[in-house]
């Protein structure tokens, strides 16, 4: 796959990756690794941060290049253009080398000091420890009940299971991370995905923070759009229902047709009906606009998926530098790795 790098060698490859994916997030950004930094130095494993600046036009780019400077941990992929946060993601999961990843948001909603609850059940075995949600705070009472009828709707509808109140936020053993990016499509909506590869699954609960700084990205036309990808990238529920609309109003016109003619046959016709007429075409024309929509947006999914561009593409990669790991006193000396 043209977009992927190279797998590194193997005694380069820390234990835990983190990836982050930034979208202007720059007045956040030192507080942020402050925090992940402390929490991930304390579980005395060796780690890395992979952050994914996704087209910021802030100053994140300049922040993470600080980062990076200060702290050998830090990788910094940073995308040409903004591809959004779902793609964001995959190049991070792409570039992360760690035998188990956690994802997780830069804006501090998702604390940083929850990592380690995650790594505990993976230690236990779990492949996908996801963090889930106990309260919403500093959200409101209407994205609340969105998110709520929005999960209730995959549920019903979908074949896979998502756990409710779960966002991005999570860790995933290396057999996941890698079931995961054998799944190229252009329309990712990650949280379908990863309840599609499976595997054992485990909650942590947590609480959700509100916003360190900055704004959300997010507004009601994007999380619509949002759940738009999830129902129709997981489920063809709605070509079905169109199908049945169709089926159920031609069925209901031969009865009204069949009560037209007896009608006729027995009383005659007095020509009246102007408004059942305009009923009939009004409710057929409706039923046909929303169908040919329904097909519309699947045949849209259907044309960029066969034009096979690759998922983002990369400006410029700088990779962690990772510690060398403690070795016995007998070992040949390590050599420092290469600056890239
Ligand atoms: N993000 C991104 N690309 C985008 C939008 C957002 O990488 O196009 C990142 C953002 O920097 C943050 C995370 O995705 O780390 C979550 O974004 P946000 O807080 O805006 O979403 P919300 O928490 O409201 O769901
Ligand atoms: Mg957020």
């Amino acid at each position: 796959m043209q977009d992927r790098p190279e797998p590194r060698a193997r005694q380069e490859t820390p234990t835990l990756s983190v990836v982050v994916p930034v979208y202007n997030e720059g007045e956040g950004l030192p507080a942020f690794h402050a925090r992940l930094s402390r929490v991930m130095n304390d579980l005395g494993e060796s780690w890395e941060v992979v952050y994914v600046n996704d087209g910021s036009q802030d100053g994140s780019l300049a922040a993470l290049e600080a980062l990076r400077a200060d702290d050998p941990a830090c990788a910094v992929v940073n995308l040409s253009r903004n591809f959004g946060k779902e793609i964001a993601m995959t190049a991070g999961l792409d570039h992360a080398g760690g035998a188990a990843v956690v994802m997780i948001d830069a804006d501090l909603q998702d604390p940083p000091e929850v990592i380690p609850d995650l790594v505990a059940a993976w230690r236990q075995g779990w492949d996908m420890v996801y963090a889930q949600r106990r309260v919403r705070e500093g959200e409101t009472w209407m994205k609340r009940a969105t998110a709520d009828l929005f999960y209730r709707t995959m549920q019903r509808i979908g074949r896979v299971r998502m756990p409710r109140n779960t966002g991005d936020f999570r860790l995933m053993s290396r057999r996941v991370v890698d079931a995961l990016l054998q799944l190229r499509e252009q329309h990712r909506f990650m949280k379908g995905l990863f309840a599609w590869v499976g595997f054992p699954a485990i909650a942590v609960p947590y609480d959700r923070a509100p916003r360190h700084a900055g704004r959300s990205s997010f507004n009601y036309c994007k999380l619509w759009n949002f759940a738009l990808e999830g129902i129709t990238s997981f489920t063809v529920m709605p070509l079905k229902v169109a199908t049945y609309l169709g089926l159920a109003t031609a069925l209901l016109a031969a009865a009204y047709g069949g009560q037209i003619i007896v009608r006729t046959l027995l009383f005659g016709n007095p020509v009246p009906g102007y408004p059942s007429l305009m009923a009939v075409i009004l409710f057929l024309g409706g039923a046909q606009l929303v169908t040919l929509g329904i097909i519309g947006e699947y045949l849209g999914r259907v044309f960029n998926e066969t034009k096979g561009r690759p998922l983002y593409l990369v400006e410029r990669y700088q990779p962690s530098r990772p510690l060398a790991p403690p070795r016995p006193h007998f070992a040949p000396p390590a050599r420092a790795p290469a600056e890239p």
